[in-house]
């Protein structure tokens, strides 16, 4: 009896792999991971020249959501569709059990920015059309190539675990992931690895710069009357919206410094000789804290209100997008980071350099750096009081409610304007396709990672509820039955999209959406061809 209880004693503690054995294990699934990565190249350029000739605006990406998920289920994902009310939202999972790792991105492109890819100066593919004028075409993509890298290893060694992935749904409006947030769509999930486009291949943790903000619209309703026979029968609403952005403006001297305000006339009325009965105006308000940004929103509406009361006019609004500012999982960023120094950045061709460089001249960037040669360090903090404000994300939703990070890769050539036709000369070129494939690699291994080493999920958990909720608690902008803004950028897409899908990519026809579109890469001004070889 006892000599059975000692061999089996012996059995099992021969069986117990040790530590070493699996950092070893881990080491070598994700040399594989990396490797299956090189391997679906072709297939990660094919989705990212096809969902950039897409060039959808958000809310209507309805051709980029059902050639993605098609991939997906291709690869044996299971896909749910119409989240939240939205249209173009979907969910896609494969595997079971813990710990459920989610691989998101935005899928929206940028108003007027259709544009040639690798060609260095403003040359539309259709004047006045959308396009991928920030580089969203490539995020998904990527995360595609690492789920299904890292599938391959969880099928063959047994691995426990759930991949879903999710589509970042009109980024640009910053329309949807409060409100996935708030109808749980990530209830189950664990830890978030977000990916977006960028200058080079880096991860950062904490508070983050930039801002977050409220996208409201104000509408006012006056009262038509005959312009030039009886003004004094009518209230313009129009008169309101222009007095309502006035006072926006007097008022904006004796805000923060951190604030940013912007605003758009979404209908300035019908014609000149009618009195406009409806006139909106929609602003995004941006501050670097929620309370700030609440502070701002409230401004907003006595603002309106004012104007209304001059007016004679009623005044109504609505919300059409949320974005948190932004915290990130150090946890997380730092086994990410471990990563990025693994995969080391893309090998640049003199044709990308050249491509790179003739942009940046192009724009009127003196120093011309080119595209990123050396890996940055790991992104740190921004405390507050150096958070002199910027862009934002409504990623901080989600970051603000489990453990997240963004991965942001090289696919677009750094010192741009942004929001702009040239954001997306990169976006179906070489450049974009190897920096797909590097931050591919490096989602795939934190993947694995998380997969197979538990207490990263749970020190991940700790950071969240220990350290970065210590102060604050997210309290969203929306409420429970806050309708998501499906309406957006229907009529642009109503106008353009016909004319574009005759620009669809057709990889069974043509290797790359260069080829089918004819394009010479670099295509640069002639005074710059000098840099070629
Ligand atoms: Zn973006």
């Amino acid at each position: 009896m006892k000599r059975v209880l000692i061999a089996i004693m012996i059995v099992a503690f021969a069986a117990a792999p040790t530590a070493q054995d699996q950092n070893a294990r881990l080491e070598a699934q994700k040399k594989e991971a990396a490797r299956a990565v090189d391997e679906m190249a072709k297939l990660a350029q094919e989705m990212v020249d096809s969902v950039f000739s897409f060039g959808e605006l958000g809310m209507q990406e309805v051709e980029t959501s059902r050639y993605l998920t098609a991939q997906l289920e291709k690869f044996g994902f299971r896909v749910t569709r119409g989240q939240s009310g939205m249209p173009t939202a979907w969910v896609a999972t494969w595997g079971s059990g813990k710990p459920v790792i989610a691989l998101g991105s935005d899928i929206d492109g940028i108003p007027q920015s259709s544009q040639k890819p690798g060609v260095a100066y403003f040359d539309p593919i259709i004047e006045g059309a959308p396009g991928h004028g920030e580089g969203h075409n490539t995020g998904m993509p990527l995360n595609i190539i690492a789920a299904i890298a890292v599938k391959r290893i969880m099928e063959r060694d047994k691995l426990p675990g759930t991949i879903m992935l999710w589509p970042g749904v009109a980024e640009e409006l910053v329309g949807s992931k409060a409100w996935f947030v708030r109808d749980g769509m990530f209830k189950d999930v664990d830890v978030n690895l977000f990916t977006h486009v960028g200058g080079n291949l880096g991860v950062g943790w904490g508070q983050q710069g930039g801002t977050g903000l409220v996208s409201v619209e104000y509408t006012f309703e006056g009262e038509t009357a005959h312009s030039a026979g009886a003004p004094w029968r009518g209230r313009s609403a129009l008169d309101a919206v222009e007095l309502m952005s006035v006072g926006w403006n007097y008022r904006r001297e004796h805000l923060r410094l951190s604030q940013r305000s912007h605003q758009v006339i979404t209908n300035g009325g019908d014609q000149p000789n009618v009195v406009p009965r409806n006139a909106s105006i929609w602003f995004y308000f941006r501050e670097i804290d929620q309370p700030n940004i609440k502070r701002m929103w409230d401004i907003g509406n006595d603002i309106a209100q004012g104007a209304a009361l001059m007016t004679g006019t009623k005044m109504t609004s609505r919300i059409l997008g949320t974005a948190y500012p932004r915290h990130f999982n150090k946890v997380v960023a730092e086994t990410m980071y471990a990563n990025i120094k693994n995969v080391g950045l893309p090998t640049w061709t003199d044709a990308d350099q050249t491509l790179a460089k003739a942009l940046q001249k192009e724009l009127g960037n003196p120093e011309q750096p080119g595209l990123a040669v050396k890996l940055g360090d790991m992104g740190q903090p921004t405390p507050l009081e150096r958070n002199n404000g910027g862009g934002s994300d409504d990623i901080g939703d989600i970051s603000w409610n489990m453990p997240t990070v963004t991965l942001s890769y090289p696919a677009n050539i750094p010192g741009l304007p942004g929001h702009n036709w040239s954001s997306g000369i990169a976006s179906a070129t070489p450049i974009a396709h190897k920096g797909v494939v590097a931050g591919a690699k490096a989602q795939a291994m934190t993947i694995l990672d998380l997969l197979t080493k538990p207490e990263l999920v749970k020190g991940a958990w700790d950071y969240f509820n220990s350290v970065q909720q210590k102060e604050h608690k997210y309290v969203p902008f929306i409420s429970k039955d806050t309708p998501p803004a499906t309406h957006l950028n229907k009529a642009i897409l109503d106008k353009y999209r016909e004319q574009m899908r005759k620009f669809y990519y057709d990889p069974t026809k043509f290797p790359t959406y260069l080829d089918q579109l004819g394009i010479k890469y670099p295509t640069v001004r002639p005074n710059t061809s000098s840099q070629q070889q």
